[in-house]
């Protein structure tokens, strides 16, 4: 098994705490990514979703994951499951600094997540303290105007990495 962070980086303009919400009419966020098989390394043409509250059995075993999926070539069968409390929203300040942030965790067993697509789901607060909803990254960015700073507000050159941790 290996965990992998999902760590972002972004260009915040007079905006803070961008985190991976869900929608403003209560839906979960959902992860998009490739998935790439442990066993012959093979990488999925598709995105594959990855909800946190959605529960899957593992075959052979009294366990279960939010994701369970058998590769298409070699038949091995892997799954991940994701793991709470290792994010932290991206502030102003990693903007700033340049900083890559954790936004996700996941516990990958014979599969690995690749290739993170952003899509919608994203929530911020203007530095004025505006809150914004349904932030959309599926451009690669986005942004708006907050009335309370008379200012524009945006999200810019959005990058991402796994990274190994324990
Ligand atoms: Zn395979």
């Amino acid at each position: 098994m290996v965990l992998l962070l999902l760590e972002v980086k972004a260009e915040l303009e007079s905006i803070t705490n961008l985190v991976p919400k869900g929608g403003s009419d209560g839906s979960e966020y959902t992860f998009f990514f490739k998935i790439k098989c442990g066993g012959c390394g093979t990488v999925s043409d598709k995105e594959t979703s990855v909800t946190p509250s959605e529960l899957y059995d593992i075959p052979k075993s009294k366990g279960s994951a939010n994701l369970v999926q058998k590769c298409k070539f070699c038949d091995k069968q892997g799954n991940i499951t994701v793991v709470p409390g290792r994010d932290k929203p991206y502030t102003f300040e990693d903007s700033e600094s340049g900083k890559f942030v954790p936004i996700g965790c996941f516990d990958c067993r014979g599969i690995e997540t690749v290739e993170f697509s952003f899509r919608d789901g994203w929530a911020a607060e203007g530095l004025t303290g505006t809150k914004f909803v349904d932030i959309d990254l599926s451009d690669g960015e986005w942004s708006e105007y907050d009335e309370k700073a008379a200012a524009s507000v945006g999200i810019l050159n959005l990058e991402h990495r796994f990274v190994v941790t324990k």
